[in-house]
């Protein structure tokens, strides 16, 4: 059982897989069943958006992958210190768009550095803090390059990256899937949102409902 009394879900897969729209319609969804909802990017601590913003938009450098570990872990730490922790202290449910699981699989699968460094530098680092429940949204990258092309946003510099660090990433994360089955959940991302949305929702109510801490009155 956890330290706290709030509940930790992430949502992880692709860039284009549905995390944010998921996110945003989850909160609302547990909101409307009474649970304080906490819903936070990466980017949501003032060093997390520095090191986002340089990480994912600078082309011009070449950036080692240790840099690329050590930097979105140090935005980590303050989202964690900041953001995350004390809304699970308050009870709240915190719904996290990208957590731990996407530098296993961006910087361990794509990059090709070692999980066991990049595990221990979590443990050390965010004091070894997992979701309660992960939802991991499974696509093709062909369907997610679609998605995201209609959104006619610029390709950071990871979407920019050649096919085959994609399909590293895309098997990093099945891997992790396998290896935690407790806390992962795979969703078929390809179906309509509504489809999507009613599987994840149900599947945290009833993880919710099994909790100590029940919603407001
Ligand atoms: P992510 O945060 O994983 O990058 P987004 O939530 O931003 O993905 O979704 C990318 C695009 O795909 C958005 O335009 C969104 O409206 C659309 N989208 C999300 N989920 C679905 C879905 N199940 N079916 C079709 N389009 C979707
Ligand atoms: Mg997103």
């Amino acid at each position: 059982m956890s330290e706290w009394p709030g509940y930790f879900i992430s949502l992880e897969g692709i860039d284009g897989a549905g995390k944010s729209t998921l996110a945003a319609a989850l909160a609302g969804e547990l909101s409307r069943h009474g649970y304080d909802v906490v819903t936070l990017r990466p980017s949501d601590t003032e060093l997390g958006e520095l090191v986002r913003g340089y990480l994912l938009e600078h082309h011009q450098v070449p950036v080692d992958s240790w840099t690329e570990a050590l930097l979105f872990n140090a935005g980590r730490v303050q989202l964690l210190r900041e953001r995350i922790l004390p809304a699970l202290k308050t009870g709240a449910v915190v719904i996290a768009d990208r957590y731990a699981d996407s530098t296993l699989a961006y910087q361990g699968g794509g990059r090709g550095l070692p999980l066991s460094g990049l595990h221990w530098l979590h443990r050390e680092a965010c004091r070894d803090v997992w979701p309660d429940l992960t939802f991991l949204l499974h696509l093709p990258r062909s369907i997610a390059e679609e998605r995201q092309r209609s959104q006619q946003l610029p390709l950071d510099r990871f979407e920019a990256d050649a096919n085959g660090f994609h399909e590293a990433v895309r098997s990093a994360f099945e891997e992790l899937a396998a290896a935690y089955p407790e806390r992962i959940v795979k969703v078929d991302a390809g179906r309509s949102p509504t489809a999507v949305f009613a599987e994840i929702c149900e599947m945290a109510l009833r993880r919710l409902a099994g909790r100590r801490t029940p919603p407001r009155p």
